[in-house]
């Protein structure tokens, strides 16, 4: 049910602060990356959730904590080990990103992390939005955040499209200097909980009685309907090593990781020995498994060796699927955003 129209209340920016923090405190969500403020353990998360579901992340996060707890560690580790560590959360630039940041903060900055938002920027595979979200979260600065949530609450809330500097500046004008890392979360946890892409929750909403749209914005968040698209593999299993192609090094989506030879549609095999469901990015796949001899461009991998090889998660999935490696190594079924642009708490 829609709340009954009234005329639009003023914005008071106080109210709307006191508003979203007094929600937040009640109803945030118990993630582990809010158990702490360590910017190590902030930054890790916030690349996580880069277009990628809280779900999965939560399947990752202490794994990968546990792998390297320290950016030295994460420097000083071998990038396949961190790929293998990423496999199932996608978009796999990002680790690379990652780990070529931890690099400069081990050896260029002894360590030390920056503490401004423009100082975070300088380091790899680090934007604005992250700039922002791990300054404000781990060292109070008063920076606002936008992504995906924060960008569709704003808009609702003023009752018309806005974008680009404007919507940040917006933001920034709406910031509570004193709690900013709160606030910040604050914004983006309503996007995603309460003020959702599809039919918001207006009426547990804290912000309805600021709030011009209190529903959907007309014309604005058309997603464009995913491609779809058929794909097979060939599984080939022998003497306990399964033969896997590793993706070349040069090219833009999952270099150098590992998967199953592709391969086309057998003539006279009858139906496939498997059949998954696969998202990345705006496809769709339905991708068919097929037990044939695999192609001779490859290698047999050991089966004990697959859980620390730089699996994708497609492989990982197929994998897990047709039991030969255990389900608590597996990645996660999807990388697409739940909806949000930039990182999908
Ligand atoms: S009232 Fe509805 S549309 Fe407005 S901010 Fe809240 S959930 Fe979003």
């Amino acid at each position: 049910m829609k709340p009954s129209p009234s005329p639009h209340v003023k914005l008071s920016v106080k109210d709307f602060q006191n508003k979203m923090l007094a929600w937040y405190d009640v109803h945030a969500r118990d993630l582990p990356w809010r158990e702490s403020r360590d910017p190590y353990r902030v930054w890790v998360s916030e690349i996580m959730l880069q277009q990628t579901r809280v779900a999965a992340v939560i399947e990752h996060y202490h794994e990968f904590l546990r792998r390297f707890p320290t950016v030295n560690k994460l420097a000083a580790a071998r990038e396949a080990s961190v790929l293998a560590a990423w496999s199932g959360l996608g978009y796999y630039r990002r680790a690379r990103m990652l780990h070529a940041a931890a690099k400069v903060v081990a050896r260029e900055r002894e360590g030390r992390f920056p503490k401004t938002a423009d100082d975070w920027r300088t380091l790899p595979g680090v934007g604005r939005y992250t700039a922002a979200a791990v300054a404000s979260i781990a060292f109070g600065e008063p920076v606002a955040v936008v992504d995906g949530n924060v960008e569709r609450v704003l808009q609702r809330i003023a009752g018309r499209t806005i974008s680009g500097e404007q919507i940040w500046q917006q933001a920034e004008n709406l910031l509570d200097r004193n709690r900013p890392g709160d606030f910040n979360q604050a914004m983006m946890e309503l996007g995603a909980t309460v003020c959702m892409p599809r039919a918001p929750a207006c009426l547990t909403c804290p912000l309805v009685e600021l709030c011009a749209t209190r529903g959907e914005l007309a014309g604005a968040e058309k997603k464009s309907r995913p491609r779809k698209r058929e794909i097979h593999y060939a599984l080939d299993r022998r003497n306990g090593s399964v033969f896997l192609t590793k993706r070349p090094a040069d090219i833009r989506l999952m270099a150098g990781m590992w998967e199953l030879p592709e391969i086309s549609r057998p003539e006279d095999y009858g139906e496939p020995f498997l059949t998954v469901k696969h998202s990345i990015t705006v496809t769709d796949y339905t991708v068919h498994v097929w037990a044939v001899t695999a192609p001779l461009k490859g290698e047999w991998c050991a089966i004990d060796r697959l859980p620390r090889l730089a699996l994708t998660g497609l492989a990982r999935k197929i994998l897990r699927k047709s039991g030969i490696i255990p389900a608590s190594t597996t990645g996660v079924e999807s990388s697409r955003s739940g909806g949000r642009r930039l990182s999908a708490r």
